[in-house]
């Protein structure tokens, strides 16, 4: 017999070994149970998830003449010529290449006769938002008098595309990407049939690489097993595949870190002689970069090894969140234009040398609870219950409030309110508005926004216009924002962490001049060690 790749030997028979879609098998299954299948489908979900194999699956479990509870036997003959293809009833058409109004009437002409050998005639319209418009109408008067005996499968990839009228009319199902768990289990039952040895992280190695897609997944196994014999390790799996372990990724980030330029230079030379392809790594550091994110946020990775999980932790708390996420944009950012490069190794050394050059900011995040937790704190000094009395009054005397630099100016104010606003629904925008400094333009209605040179590509068009529109309702009249690339001018974090600095020294002068402090120094011989002001959540934590 010929070699049958797996994709196919392996193709799910009955709803049960459909791997990854267990709410759509049961709910078929139900359905069919209960006779009250409807008469028009959709299948919508990404390539290679099963959606074929489903429809195929439900064909036979309609024309099954000894059904197990809703599940073809498989062995009878209208199954057995279902899985060959040449049921007459079962009717498969790929709308990509049949698209014209013809092929339709000639389905919808045949669709009036009564089944010829089995009880339900099935049509599987594969990639069904391709038809052509006159198509899709034509099909619409059937939908809205389906024959009897007859079931429609609209198989679809792009459900946007497809007829709000058709959508209507049927019920639809949404197939999911297949879990990365998932797809490891299904490979290595392929490869226990088989009679393959693999090691465990070979096979997430492929099911991290395939997306989501069982069908990807199954190809790269056959090209491994063809490559590597009857025994499959990760490494024959990443050079198969061209891309890097884990090792060569955190060597790269941790030289970001350490803005050491010669040693990013040798890692990728490192992985060009492996034979790893510079756009997959760029991918593959756009996932470290994510999972750096997660590390850092304190999010569990259980899928990764302990040693990657502790590399991660280290490298997440030596960046901070602004960092990961303007390194991240320019990883992917080069991701996208070195398709059309012809030195992708090249533009892969100059994203990341821009990413050596990114400083530390201020946390968004962190000043933004600060914020929430004192939302008058640029009027009053936060009431913190870590801290002595409030001074008597003789004594605030002595320490008089340097008023000059208490505040925000107002227009400070105002992108403060606007980094607020974008917080939680465009976290990027409000990261980089807050790394900038908001000025009035020379009209009423005008601004402009000082953005760091090494940002200002950050600011795209879509995200401009996003602050614009915000800005325009935060002042209640229609608003310009213009972009002025300036490395001099300070940003609105730099004012806020300035500001915070002022007011914890203002503070501590106060604590030193206060009473009861200077008693108990007096009575315990101590001295004043260290300062800092306190959130109402810090207190939380220590108590
Ligand atoms: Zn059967």
């Amino acid at each position: 017999m010929s070699y049958l790749v797996y994709a196919r030997k392996y193709r799910p028979r009955t709803f049960s070994q459909v791997v990854g879609q267990q709410h759509i098998s049961r709910t078929l299954l139900n359905s069919i149970r209960s006779g009250r299948l409807a008469h028009a489908l959709i299948f919508n979900g990404p390539r290679g998830v099963g959606k074929t194999s489903m429809a195929r699956i439900l064909a036979k479990s309609l024309n099954c003449l000894q059904p197990d509870d809703g599940e073809p036997c498989g062995q009878c003959d209208n199954c057995r010529s279902i899985d060959h293809g040449s049921f007459l009833d079962v009717m498969e058409i790929d709308a990509a290449s049949n698209r014209g109004i013809d092929a339709i009437k000639s389905l919808i002409e045949e669709v009036h006769y009564a089944p010829s050998t089995g009880m339900v005639k099935v049509y599987i319209i594969d990639e069904f938002h391709m038809l052509t418009k006159e198509a899709f109408n034509a099909f619409l008067k059937t939908l809205e008098e389906p024959p009897e005996h007859t079931i429609f499968v609209l198989a679809t990839t792009d459900l946007h595309k497809v007829n709000q009228t058709i959508l209507s009319r049927c019920q639809r199902h949404d197939f999911r990407r297949i879990a990365p768990s998932e797809m490891t289990q299904a490979l290595g039952d392929i490869l226990r049939q088989e009679q393959v040895e693999f090691e465990p992280d070979a096979l997430k190695l492929i099911a991290q690489n395939s997306e989501g897609c069982m069908r990807d997944a199954e190809s790269i196994l056959d090209r491994v097993v063809s490559y590597s014999g009857d025994h499959i390790i990760s490494a024959d799996v990443m050079e198969l595949l061209g891309i890097a372990g884990n090792d060569l990724l955190i060597s790269i980030f941790t030289a970001l870190q350490q803005q050491d330029l010669s040693r990013i230079l040798e890692a990728l030379q490192q992985a060009g002689q492996r034979g790893t392809d510079m756009q997959p790594l760029t991918a593959q550091l756009m996932q470290m970069c994510r999972a750096i994110y997660l590390a850092r946020i304190g999010v569990e990775q259980r899928d990764l090894d302990s040693m990657t999980r502790s590399a991660l932790q280290e490298l997440g708390s030596s960046f901070d969140v602004t960092q990961i996420d303007i390194m991240y944009s320019i990883l992917r950012e080069c991701f996208v234009e070195m398709k059309h490069s012809p030195f992708p190794q090249y533009d892969l050394e100059f994203a990341l040398f821009k990413c050596t050059q990114l400083a530390p900011s201020v946390e968004v995040d962190r000043l933004l609870a600060a914020m929430e937790a004192t939302p008058n704190q640029h009027q009053e000094l936060p009431e913190d219950p870590g801290l002595p009395p409030q001074p008597s009054p003789a004594t605030q005397k002595k320490t008089p409030e340097p008023a000059s630099h208490q505040e925000l100016t107002d227009i400070s104010r105002l992108q403060q309110q606007l980094v607020k606003e974008l917080a939680q629904e465009q976290p990027h925008v409000a990261a980089l508005l807050h790394n900038s400094q908001l000025r009035r333009g020379d009209s009423d209605e005008s601004y402009v926004l000082m953005v760091p040179p090494h940002q200002r590509e950050f600011f795209t068009e879509e995200k401009q216009q996003t602050l614009q529109k915000n800005l325009s309702a935060l002042v209640q009249k229609p608003s310009r924002l213009v972009l002025r690339s300036d490395a001099t001018s300070t940003s609105l974090a730099a004012q806020e962490s300035q500001l915070q600095e002022q007011r914890s020294e203002q503070l501590r002068q106060q604590l030193l001049q206060d009473e009861m402090y200077q008693d108990i120094v007096r009575r315990f011989q101590g001295s004043l060690h260290s300062f800092r002001l306190l959130k109402p959540g810090d207190v939380g934590d220590q108590a």
